[in-house]
């Protein structure tokens, strides 16, 4: 597990906070009376079932989807969407939409141009080491090529918080090391506060110190992930997981 940030090294500042935050599309509420804060400095998991309102969560948060109900604000306070917090936020939507018919170099050009930091030079020497051609265009390089590429594109914006959707469901298991190695990485020695949704459990356990469980549109646990463990008297992330979601699905049999 990524080590919680030591006390005093960070402003207590939440990264994201909602209160009674919602989202109904129709009839359905994919998200419904959401009340959570995650501190700044973790590697925050956002784990639930299909349809639990994951997406939903991250796209309120970094402003691509508008709340029905309840508030959400990013980075200590900035409202989610506006200027100063696609700023300070990086996000790489499920699969890693690419322009597929852009090279990597014409889409590096295209992120620094909408950016106000980018760090070329970074961008350059990681593209190198993974031997990602920059002449290559996206929709021609491997499915883990391109969600390096997406994750180059966004750590180069030097983010505070870097939001990723699921972003290893397609790869394979060394693809899938290499790019949670990379997040870790930016975590660890830049500081960046990571919030990631994901179903692949045991690549959360070397990763999250934080978790947040949604079900069924509603927050079921969050908190940091040693205490919750120490609670339940429980030995890994993956173990805790699935303790909440079976009690979750008794419920919902009952
Ligand atoms: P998965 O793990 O399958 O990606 P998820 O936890 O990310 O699921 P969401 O995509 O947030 O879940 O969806 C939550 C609920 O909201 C689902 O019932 C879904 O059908 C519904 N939903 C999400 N987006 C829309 C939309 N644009 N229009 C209508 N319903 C939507």
């Amino acid at each position: 597990m990524c080590p919680p940030p030591a006390a005093g090294t960070l402003a207590a500042m939440n990264v994201i906070e909602t209160n009674s935050l919602g989202k109904r599309y129709g009839g359905t509420w994919a998200l419904r009376e959401c009340t959570l804060a995650i501190p700044a400095g973790h590697v925050a998991a956002l784990v639930g079932p299909n349809g639990a309102g994951k997406t939903t969560l991250l796209n309120l948060a970094v402003g691509l989807a508008v709340p029905t109900a309840g508030t959400v604000t990013v980075l200590g306070g900035q409202s989610a969407g506006s200027p100063a917090a696609l700023d300070g936020i990086a996000f790489v939507a499920q699969d890693a939409p690419l322009y597929r018919n852009l090279p990597a170099a014409d889409l590096l050009h295209l992120t620094r141009n909408l950016s106000r930091r980018f760090d070329q030079p970074y961008a350059r020497a990681r593209l190198d080491d993974l031997g990602i051609p920059l002449n290559r265009k996206a929709g021609k390089l491997s499915g883990g090529q391109q969600a390096q590429l997406a994750l180059t594109l966004a750590l180069a914006r030097r983010p505070r918080l870097l939001v990723l959707d699921e972003p290893v469901a397609m790869l394979d298991p060394v693809a899938r090391q290499d790019f949670m190695g990379t997040v870790l990485t930016a975590a660890a020695a830049d500081g960046v506060s990571v919030l990631l949704s994901s179903h692949v459990l045991p690549e959360l356990e070397r990763a999250a110190s934080y978790l947040v469980l949604l079900s069924r549109g509603r927050v079921q646990v969050t908190g940091q992930v040693a205490a919750l463990l120490a609670a339940r008297q429980l030995a890994s992330l993956e173990e805790l997981a699935l303790a909440y979601l079976r009690e979750d699905s008794v419920e919902v049999t009952r």
